[in-house]
């Protein structure tokens, strides 16, 4: 089983996608990632979904990644002895320490490192940004504001501070417990939310200590000052742009987005476009032609994947919603714009062998007319370099490692696939060409690139590139 696209689908697991049926569903529509938000259930819920998901990759015999999203830092408001309160735009409200029931006038936040940093002047937006606060005197116990919008506030709804760096870990107590259980679990893809500086994915990084690959969700302004570093200590990017566009003003989204898009493709490092894709399909069976758009622009930007939270996660269809995401990017992959669009985005090689190879491999497979390139990887990254080079062909991966078969499955163009260790390169040549026969991706008579690193299995060694006719097989 393959898919007949590039790029990638990651869909959420939700109330409405947690028995084997609809996993399956999604998978065979075309998801090709599930993301697991750890905002919502409980480790045994997470388990459950995990097993799902490894018995389906075992019974169709394609890798498939799960990717665990920590829920960060998000900061939340106490709790109201009427369950809500009503504000009202010119009014006094205070946010303080004092664990107590809030009213009309003021609320806990039960944040005290907040209150070093929050100065007069900056703003605070509550429950997604629909109420706005700014704040007029803070003095380290309490946070006076004036309401700017009002509107009804309940228990524990989201504050966001667009303005201030904040001095919170990345990494909150239930991250850390939800990270080891993630790993043990055998996650392939650890999401870190709230990241606000490279240390932040460092942090990560040091826990993860390779049983993963780490993604970073841009959605903190402050993310943005400091993004070439955040993208280098990083194995891939989200734009999550449900809290993006509540710390930035909305106008300024779409050109964060592709500022963001621009410096991942330079590096190579996978990018996924997430939030509100197709958010009307939480209740309707169809998109909205501005969705449709959405999604599409992603796609000829040259991102890695799209991805759906809701839509997926607790929607009427999520089935549907990863039909038309995968239909979408069909269209957009056909067109002959698509691929004058991503010719000229093309990036400069590095100065690295493996880089010059897989410049070579895009330019040899075009020359010769290769249906399909072949990367032997062990670590993934030759495979990860092939896809920096956007070539037409598919990316066929071929490695010794399970883990990394999985993480590749997030990876724009690649097709990958597990094989034992060959031991020289007359059986490298041999099995590539089997597999691109068996996988459907190469005929009798065509021609497939393959690059290689000798000696095998030395991450970095990337040193080989082969032209190979495909010969009737046995
Ligand atoms: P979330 O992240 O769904 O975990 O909040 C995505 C976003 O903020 O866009
Ligand atoms: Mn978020």
């Amino acid at each position: 089983m393959r898919r007949n696209r590039k790029a990638k689908i990651l869909a959420t697991l939700g109330p409405a996608s947690n028995d084997k049926a609809s996993i399956q569903a999604l998978f065979e529509a075309g998801a090709d990632v599930f993301r697991f938000n750890f905002s919502h259930g409980s480790h045994a819920d997470h388990q459950l979904r995990c097993h799902i998901v490894r018995e389906i990759e075992r019974e169709l015999g394609r890798p498939i990644a799960i990717l665990a999203d920590l829920q960060g830092p998000k900061l939340r408001v106490g709790q109201f002895s009427d369950g809500k309160v009503t504000l009202i735009a010119g009014q006094e409200f205070v946010l303080d320490n004092r664990a107590t029931p809030g009213d009309a006038r003021r609320v806990h936040l039960p944040h005290p490192e907040l209150f070093a940093v929050i100065t007069a002047g900056q703003s605070l937006l509550l429950d997604d940004g629909k109420l706005r606060l700014q704040v007029t005197d803070s003095d380290g116990t309490s946070i006076r504001t004036r309401v700017i919008n009002g509107g009804v506030l309940s228990d524990r709804k989201g504050v966001n501070v667009p303005d201030a760096v904040l001095p919170i870990p990345a990494l909150t107590e239930k991250d850390r417990r939800d990270l080891a259980f993630a790993l043990d679990m055998g996650a392939d893809w650890i999401a870190l939310s709230f990241v606000q500086r490279p240390e932040d994915v460092l942090e990560a990084r040091a826990l993860v200590d390779g049983r993963a690959g780490v993604l970073a969700k841009l959605e903190k302004p402050a993310a943005l000052d400091r993004l070439e570093e955040i993208v280098s200590v990083s194995d891939a990017i989200m734009v999550a742009r449900g809290d993006l566009g509540v710390e930035l003003p909305p106008e300024r989204v779409p050109g964060v987005q592709k500022r963001i898009l621009r410096v991942c493709r330079s590096h190579g490092k996978p990018i996924v476009i997430a939030t509100q894709m197709l958010e009307s399909m939480i209740t309707a069976p169809v998109p909205t032609r501005a969705e449709a758009s959405d999604v599409a622009s992603a796609i000829y930007d040259g991102a890695d994947a799209v991805m759906l939270s809701a839509e997926s996660a607790s929607g009427a269809y999520p089935v549907a919603a990863v039909q038309i995401m995968d239909r979408i990017i069909t269209e957009v992959e056909r067109d002959p714009l698509y691929k004058n669009m991503i010719a000229a985005q093309h990036e400069t090689p590095q100065n690295n062998k493996g880089d010059a190879i897989c410049a070579a491999l895009r330019e040899v497979t075009q020359i010769v007319g290769a249906v399909t390139t072949v990367t032997y990887t062990s670590s993934g990254h030759t495979s990860l370099r092939a896809a920096r080079e956007r070539p037409m062909a598919p990316i066929l991966s071929i490695t010794p490692r399970p883990a990394t078969a999985r993480r590749l499955a997030l990876v724009w163009g690649v097709h990958s696939t597990f094989s034992d260790a060959v031991p020289n390169e007359n059986m490298l040549v041999a099995t590539a060409c089997n597999t691109a026969w068996q996988e459907g991706l190469a005929q009798v008579g065509e021609q497939i690139a393959i690059t290689a690193g000798v000696p095998f299995g030395q991450p970095g060694s990337t040193n080989l590139l082969r032209i190979a006719e495909i010969w009737p097989q046995s």
